[in-house]
Order: structure tokens, then sequence, then C-alpha cells
């Protein structure tokens, strides 16, 4: 199994490599800056008291207040969450926005919960953590299976709590608990003006065919998005199965399949294979929009996507990149792709702070602007430096942490 925080800490190694940062900076970056683990007691509808682990941990802050979601997951654990946190830190100064990197945690499937339970648990991570966080100090958000109702639990419980009830401790928040417009869509949106930005540069045609790993938020919204821009999904996947056809998926009508069945699997006039082989499916663009550690050592060579745009956060090991830039694949890296989400976040902060609440049309233009703007800033630095988009990416941000630090 690989460690996330190792592999995240290979890719800094791997950076900082290329050009010289201050010995100083080096030595306190690779640390966080708190880490914190707390005991949620939960009352479950059956009487019983069960204990849930939760987690935070705050990477750094010299840019603004930490910023990052909170993951409920099975397989969450600190040391995923420190990974996260540190690439949020990343993440936030790729888009050049006043945030600095934090990420959240509870160690639980959240599909084994009933409404009540999963309510009880988020308030209860609110109310553990509500003297670390706040608008000026740590913000969070969602991120794997956590939604904007888990949101609005957790801002009214800190609301109860402080008195502050701005919402801007928290977003993602619904857009009736001052959530902003264009959030939900905001991760692949933001991945998308990417793609277009640099899809010349990565050497893939006007009209792509699309292979998408998971169809949670991101992934869902992915593929509507190409599929609407006129690109041909090809292959999507949830955890539990995929679906391919090479004349094209019928996205609108798989996301209502998915709704009512909960799977992709046996979508009408598609073809259901095994999840994971959504990787090898042949194809322009393969986006992975789950988990991290997905492309490794162990199956790199065998994706057949001529680029790869990264929705999830690390889903490509550092000895995976080093094997898809042998075989001349280029990877859009998820500090950039995927910084949509936070960007839109940060917008919604803004708006909370200032009680404003700003039209869809003006967030995606300036959603996209930055994006664009970064894209090409990254390419060009990378070319400058004869690397890959993540090495590039990632010298970028941390000259612009180690400038903050100062
Ligand atoms: N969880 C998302 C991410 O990994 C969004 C974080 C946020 O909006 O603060 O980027």
């Amino acid at each position: 199994m690989n460690n996330p925080f190792e592999n995240a800490l290979s890719q800094l190694k791997r950076a900082t490599a290329l050009t010289s940062f201050d010995e100083k900076f080096l030595k306190r970056i690779g640390h966080p800056n708190r880490q914190i683990r707390v005991s949620i007691p939960v009352e479950m509808d059956d009487g019983r008291l069960n204990m849930f682990e939760g987690y935070r941990v705050q990477f750094n802050n010299a840019r603004g207040p930490y910023k990052g979601g909170i993951r409920f997951h099975q397989d969450t654990d600190i040391e995923e969450v420190k990974a996260l946190a540190f690439w949020m830190a990343l993440k936030c100064a790729v888009v050049n926005i006043p945030m600095g990197g934090g990420k959240g945690g509870v160690t639980v499937n959240p599909k084994e919960l009933s409404k009540g339970e999963l309510e009880r648990l988020s308030r209860g991570w609110m109310r553990a953590m509500a003297d670390v966080v706040g608008p000026q100090k740590d913000v969070p958000a969602p991120d794997v299976n956590t939604t904007p109702q888990i949101m609005q639990w957790m801002s009214d419980e800190f609301g109860k709590i402080t008195g502050d009830t701005s919402g801007a401790v928290i977003t993602g928040k619904p857009l009736e608990a001052g959530g902003s417009e264009g959030r939900g869509t905001a991760t692949a949106q933001g991945g998308f003006y990417v793609f277009e930005a640099l899809r010349k540069r990565l050497g893939l045609p006007e009209t792509c065919t699309v292979a998408i790993q998971g169809f949670g938020n991101a992934g869902q919204f992915a593929a509507k998005l190409w599929h609407e821009a006129g690109h041909k999904v090809v292959a999507v996947s949830d955890s539990q199965s995929a679906i391919r056809n090479s004349a094209g998926i019928d996205i609108l009508a798989l996301i209502e399949h998915k709704r009512s069945t909960r799977s992709v699997a046996d979508f009408a006039g598609a073809e259901t294979f095994t999840s994971d082989d959504v990787l090898y499916e042949p194809c322009d663009l393969l986006i992975p929009a789950a988990l991290e550690n997905q492309i490794h050592e162990g199956n790199a060579d065998r994706i057949q996507a001529k680029a790869i745009l990264e929705l999830a956060n690390g889903p490509i090991t550092p000895e995976a990149d080093d094997i898809l830039h042998a075989k001349g694949t280029p990877v859009v890296p998820d500090i950039l792709a995927n910084a949509g989400g936070v960007t839109v976040s940060t917008f919604e902060w803004e708006q909370n702070l200032k009680g404003e609440h700003w039209g869809e049309e003006a967030v995606f233009e300036r959603l996209k602007q930055i994006m664009e703007r970064e894209a090409v800033l990254i390419a060009d630095r990378a070319k400058e430096l004869n690397t890959d988009l993540r090495r590039a990416a990632f010298v970028v941000a941390l000259e612009r942490i180690q400038e903050a630090m100062k």
C-alpha cells in the first residue's frame, strides 16, 4: 500500500531538485503545523453509542486561513489527511487565492449511516473542532462523500457554539444556506477550463474521446461538461463497476440511471465491465476522479490514454509519473486541474464575509480567468525548466508559499 504522505514528500523532493529554494524553507514545508485527532461520540438510531475518529490537519497558513475539505471514508486516516492537507496548501498557491492548506476527515463509511446518524456525526465533528476552525483561522469544505447538506449542519453547529452566523466558517453550503452559485460544479468546471487552455499543448485533438474514473461530484459533472462541449465520453466507472460504449455514452441518461439505481452498472446500450479496468480504456483523455494511488508502478504501463487530467487528489504515484513521462503521456496534476473547487469555495467565503451573493456568470467568469492564467503560466514554466507539469506546478506553488513565509 502506498502511503500518500510519503508520495507527497517524494513529489516535493523531485520538484525542489529543479531550482533553488531556501534550505530552512525546504525543511519546514515538509511538516504540517498542526495535526488534530478527535473522538466523536454518536448516538445511533438503535440507542447504542458509537465512537468515530475525526481529523483535521492544518498544514500551512502563510498565505491565509487553512482551507480544505473534510472526507468521510472508511479508509481515511491521519496519513491520508496529512497528504491531502499538504496538496491543499500547494493547490491554493497554484491558483493564487489567499488561503493556506488544511484537510479533515472521519474514518466512516457514510453509506452505512442513516440520515439522522450522519447529521449527528457531522455536528459532532464540528463540535470537536469548533475551537480550531473559523472564518479567519481554518475554513473546511466538502470532499469525498461529504455534501452541501453536511456543510449546512456543520455551519449551523458552529453558529450555535460561537454565535458567528456569517457562514464563512465553511464552504460548499447549499445556496439557501449561504452557498455560492457554481460551487457544486466548480471542480469539474475548473478542470475543463484548464483542459481547454492546454489542449493543444497536450497534443489532443479538437474532439476527444474521454474515459472517467469515478462518478461522484467531480466525475459526474466532468462527464456532463465534456459531453456537452461535443467530446465523446466512451467509458465511466464508479466504485462498483464500469461501463463502455465506443460510440459515446448518453451522460444525462446515465446520471438519471445512477440516481435511480445508485450504480452505473447495466446502463442500457453500454457494456458493463470491471470498475478498475476503466483506467486502461483506449481514449484521448483519461480523467481519474475518484481516490489516490490508482495509477502506480504496477499498472502505469497499461494506460492507453494520450493524456491524463487529475480531478481526484493524488491518483498517480511518483513512480507512475516516471513511467507515464517516459511513455510521453502528459499529466495535468491535481493541484492545478482540480483547483476550481477551492477557488469557488474562496469566492463563497468572500461573499459570506461581505454579505454578497454573486451571479453564476460572474463566478464562472472569474474562475475561468484564474484557471486559464495559471494553467498557461505553469505550462510555460514546465517548458522553461524542461520538466513535467506536476513539477512545474510544485515549483510555482512553493515559490509563492516561500515568499509569503518570508
Ligand atoms: N475538497 C476539495 C479539494 O480537494 C475542495 C476544498 C475546498 O473547497 O476548500 O480541493
